[in-house]
């Protein structure tokens, strides 16, 4: 039985779990993977202390300083949370192994995830083509032809980073125009090597043993495909708590929580960009990370 178990390796989680360590309490933090979106980031310039710092970097310091906690905690990474129930006595956090863990106070930290197209092969050739992250994955793209779907601001990022490395790029765009930051949408708009596909519907990812097209509708109602090695589907985020069924969420699936961090079910917390709190940013998924393991603790006090 540990004191408390933590769901999730992000900012948030990672807080949690040095503040609940170091206030002695009996911690195990379950994560698929260690540093969550920030390790997506290029350049964070917002994190205290670091007037500029690589996402990538930014986590390894973060693991330095975990690493550093020697006693009352226990990282498992791999570790995909598939179910989480109450029962008399505890929570009971199952993973996909089927392996369950016990625990009196749960911190939820599992953050988001790219929203899927859900068109026809995008499952499919995820990692062989179809790509959720520009940063990381641009450099493999080198004088290829890709096409980016999407009209926000994380896709005017990816349209951006492409545009330095790939030879054509194509946006594709739901809307009739892209939204969202003028001085990187006109950044993209006067970028000679992308060509803009407004009012257009994804219909399928077509390849072999990677992608080799994407299949559109245009606004004409005409279909095309474009021939592409790449498609980065940059759709925005939603929150990553399939396991959850026992809190209440918001009408965008978040996480409700009170001024403590705590949810409708006594012992349950969720910190970070999981829970209905606004502001998405790394400081403050490792403030309300911070915050949660001090309530998790106060209310473990309360219970003696
Ligand atoms: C491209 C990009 C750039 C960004 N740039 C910046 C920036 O410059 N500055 C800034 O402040 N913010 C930035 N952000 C936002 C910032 O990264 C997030 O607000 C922050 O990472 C949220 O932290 P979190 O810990 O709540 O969740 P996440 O970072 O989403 O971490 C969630 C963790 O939970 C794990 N997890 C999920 N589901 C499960 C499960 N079922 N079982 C076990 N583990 C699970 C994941 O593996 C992950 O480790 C950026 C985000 C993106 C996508």
């Amino acid at each position: 039985m540990y004191d408390v178990i933590i769901i999730g390796g992000g900012p948030a989680g990672q807080t949690a779990a040095i503040y609940s360590a170091r206030k002695k309490l009996k911690t195990l933090l379950l994560t698929k993977q260690i540093g969550g979106q920030m390790v997506w980031s290029s350049d964070v310039e917002n994190y205290t202390g670091f007037s500029v710092i690589s996402g990538a970097d930014l986590t390894l310091k973060f693991q330095e300083h975990l690493k550093t906690i020697t006693e009352d905690l226990e990282i498992k990474e791999g570790f995909e949370v598939v179910d989480l129930e109450q029962n008399i006595t505890s929570f009971v956090v199952t993973v996909k192994t089927g392996e369950q863990f016990f625990a009196k106070v749960v911190i939820i930290a599992s953050g988001k995830e790219p929203r899927h197209l859900g068109i026809p092969g995008e499952e499919r050739f995820y990692g062989k083509g179809v790509a959720v992250c520009a940063t990381c994955d641009a450099p493999f793209y080198k004088n290829k032809d890709v096409a980016v779907v999407g009209g926000g601001n994380s896709a005017m990022d990816a349209l951006f980073a492409l545009s330095k490395v790939a030879r054509k790029i194509y946006s594709v765009n739901i809307s009739e125009h892209l939204r969202g930051d003028n001085v990187l949408k006109a950044k993209v708009e006067s970028s000679p090597n992308i060509s803009f596909y407004n009012l257009a519907k994804t219909i399928g990812v077509v390849g072999e043993k990677g992608v080799t097209g994407l299949r559109i509708q245009k606004s004409s109602g005409e279909e095309e495909t474009l021939m592409v090695s790449g498609v980065f589907v940059e759709i925005g985020y939603v929150p990553s708590n399939s396991f959850d069924h026992i809190t209440e969420k918001n009408e965008k699936g978040e996480i409700k929580v009170d001024g403590n961090l705590q949810t409708n079910v006594p012992g349950l917390f969720a910190a970070g960009d999981i829970n209905d709190a606004w502001g998405e940013q790394i400081i403050i998924a490792a403030g309300e990370g911070a915050k949660a393991a001090i309530a998790a603790a106060n209310y473990l006090n309360q219970l003696k």
